[in-house]
């Protein structure tokens, strides 16, 4: 089958012929029609610091997709052939603390497709039937990104949303993603920062209060929506140092600070005047809480709550991954999505 893969240690990927993946008697054999390309394949790419750490070539990238059951193992009773389904890419051990209290997503052996093992950028895989969800009548295209949907779910459904004002500091796709979903739940006024002008389109679109570059600007917009005590929610969605200290400036006393974002190093904190003193809680995200942030997703996508599409701003076939890269690396991109065409 056609994959897209890191062949070895260093710059670069190719699409090339890989052998089908067999399907195992737990698993379910998926034809992928759409997956999403995201930051984390541009590091993969790329070789940075983070992948030479991680990942061990030859591998099949992608770990955001959805398609059509084609076959189930002989002990899965719960897919059958020609279902549309997506998946966790996150593949847990079910059995250490984490998962046995109901925290998979932070599971001590989680395996991850696309990072650990084969991914999704082909045209077949094998995915444990416990990680499968059924779409439902969800679009494929919609499906092959719930994972960084998922993302923002959790972030943004584990804080008190109703009645606050959010602060969103960081607007690329997730970060879109959860300022459509404060809306619905009732936040009083969300408020969406990035340095990107299309993202900030991006971000209106999706139902912004406001949508401001970072400065002074957003000090003042928070102010005046919170009567100047500061946001109650902020969702770090940048990993920006700079943005993780606005994070706790602008953040109100005993409000609660959402960090999504991947600092590529340390970031100094003055834990008694940006955490202590403000008695704030931070929290932070990884993966998507199995399978509640699943669960939720799919109500607010079937009760159309929550639509995504205007996120999605490219789209290419599979063997066009290279501009599908350099649309991400620009910036200015929304989600990308790759099409596998059977
Ligand atoms: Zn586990």
């Amino acid at each position: 089958m056609k994959a897209i893969v890191k062949p070895g240690p260093g710059p670069g990927l190719v699409v090339r012929d890989v052998p089908k993946p067999a399907c195992g008697p737990g698993d379910v054999l998926i034809r992928v029609r759409h997956a999403g390309v995201c930051g984390t394949d541009l590091h993969i790419a790329e070789w940075d610091a983070w992948a030479q750490g991680r990942v061990k070539p030859p591998l099949v990238l992608g770990h955001e997709f959805a398609g059509e059951v084609v076959e189930v193992g002989d002990d899965v009773k719960e897919f059958r052939a020609g279902e549309l389904v997506t998946a966790e890419g996150h593949i847990v051990c079910g059995h250490c603390l984490q998962c046995r209290t109901g925290n998979g997503h932070i599971c001590q052996k989680t395996s991850i497709i696309g990072v650990d093992r084969a991914g999704a950028f082909a045209e077949w895989i094998a995915m444990p039937a416990t990680n499968v969800m059924r779409l439902d009548g969800i679009p494929t295209e919609i499906g092959a990104i719930m994972d960084p949907m998922g993302n923002a779910f959790h972030t943004v459904l584990t804080a008190e949303i109703a009645g606050a004002v959010v602060l969103v500091l960081g607007c690329g796709p997730i970060g879109c993603f959860a300022v459509g979903i404060a809306r619905p739940r009732r936040a009083r006024a969300v408020v969406a920062v990035d340095v990107n002008p299309t993202r900030l389109d991006l971000a209106t679109k999706m139902g912004a209060t406001r949508a401001l570059k970072p400065g002074a600007d957003v000090d003042a917009a928070v102010r005046e929506l919170s009567e100047g005590n500061g946001a109650d929610v902020v969702c770090e969605m940048s990993g920006a140092p700079s943005a993780v200290h606005n994070a706790f400036r602008l953040v109100r006393y005993g409000g609660r600070v959402q960090l999504l974002g991947l600092p590529a190093g340390d970031v100094p904190v003055n834990f008694a005047t940006e955490i202590i003193f403000k008695g704030i809680t931070i929290y932070g995200v990884i993966g998507r809480k199995m399978y509640e942030t699943w669960h939720q997703m799919q109500r607010f996508l079937k009760g159309r709550r929550f639509d995504p599409t205007p996120v999605i701003t490219h789209r290419f076939p599979l063997d066009r991954i290279d501009d599908a890269l350099a649309a991400i690396k620009s910036g200015a991109a929304g989600k990308v999505i790759l099409s596998i065409p059977s």
